[in-house]
């Protein structure tokens, strides 16, 4: 597969090793394209150990270059400005264009009820998820300006698309993400940039996988037990996977999707979302 071959991507909040972002990054990679992976510097803790971000991106890295792929690893915290501005200069002193972004990085701060959210939650919230994309595409637009077209591909939620309770910060800055895509997706079609919003659903990730674990101690329950209760709703009955995200993300940085902008597309095996 070299559909992105020559071209140059951007992904945020890519250090997970089982995360949506570092799929993205090896499929993107698969697909031909250099890859510059990024997340915000500091310390995760993974399966009990405190890792350090910049190392787990230099560890995705390596294993893509072992593989015969490009890719970079970039320190990027996409709520400060100056961070952005480093990077973007640093991708293009090292790669030479930016073809493709994808705003990966999300943040559940304020995942609680409605009256417990503080305005410091819900600031974290809009940071990561609605001002970083915001301050990224900005930053890239430019680029993409001067090659003729480029591709913008934010990461939303099935809380794109509709509002479950507890979630209230997360809900309102993952469907602000929406007005984005579709705003530059309006606004930049004529240059030839698309803007899309991939919506995933239950996605076994890291995280998802401990939220199972804890419900079952909770409750008392088989983890099988609680993730049959959990997939009820979902048509398939199955969690997806970060590869599952990948490829819709591939499918729409790729020339297969050229007419394709300003969409919500859900990688959620078909799950109500909510009101
Ligand atoms: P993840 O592993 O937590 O990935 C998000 C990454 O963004 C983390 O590395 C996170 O760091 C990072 N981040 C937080 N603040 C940042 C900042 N200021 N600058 C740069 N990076 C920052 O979670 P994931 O499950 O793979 O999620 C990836 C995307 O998919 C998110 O946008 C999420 O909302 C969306 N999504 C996931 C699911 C799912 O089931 N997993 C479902 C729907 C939507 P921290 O570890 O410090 O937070």
């Amino acid at each position: 597969m070299t559909e992105l071959a020559g071209q140059v991507a951007i992904v945020t909040g890519a250090s997970a090793p089982r995360g949506i972002g570092a799929a993205i990054v090896r499929r993107l990679v698969e697909e031909g394209a250099a890859v510059v992976a990024t997340d915000i510097d500091g310390v995760v803790e993974i399966e009990g150990r405190m890792r350090d971000r910049m190392e787990l991106l230099q560890d995705l890295v390596e294993d893509v270059q072992n593989k015969n792929g490009t890719a970079l690893a970039l320190p990027l915290d996409v709520t400060n400005l100056d961070s952005i501005q480093k990077c973007i200069a640093s991708v293009k002193q090292s790669c030479g264009r930016i073809d493709v972004l994808v705003n990966n990085a999300g943040s559940l701060a304020g995942s609680d009820s409605f009256m417990s959210t503080t305005p410091d939650q819900w600031q974290v919230s809009f940071g990561v998820n609605l001002l970083g994309p915001m301050m990224l595409a900005q930053a890239v637009i430019p680029e993409m300006q001067a090659l003729g077209g480029g591709r913008i591909i934010n990461i939303g939620s099935t809380g794109s698309l509709g509002a479950e309770a507890g979630f209230g910060a997360y809900t309102t800055m993952k469907h602000g993400l929406v007005g984005l895509s579709k705003t530059i997706a309006a606004e930049f079609g004529v240059d030839g940039i698309r803007c899309n919003t991939v919506c995933p659903g239950y996605i076994m990730t890291d995280m998802h996988a401990a939220a199972n674990q804890r419900l079952a101690q909770e409750e008392n329950a088989t983890v099988d037990e609680i993730q049959t209760r959990r997939y009820a709703d979902v048509a398939l009955r199955d969690a997806g996977l970060p590869e599952d995200v990948a490829a819709a993300v591939a499918y729409l940085a790729g020339p297969g999707a050229h007419y394709v902008t300003g969409i919500n597309l859900p990688v959620s095996g078909g799950v109500p979302c909510g009101i």
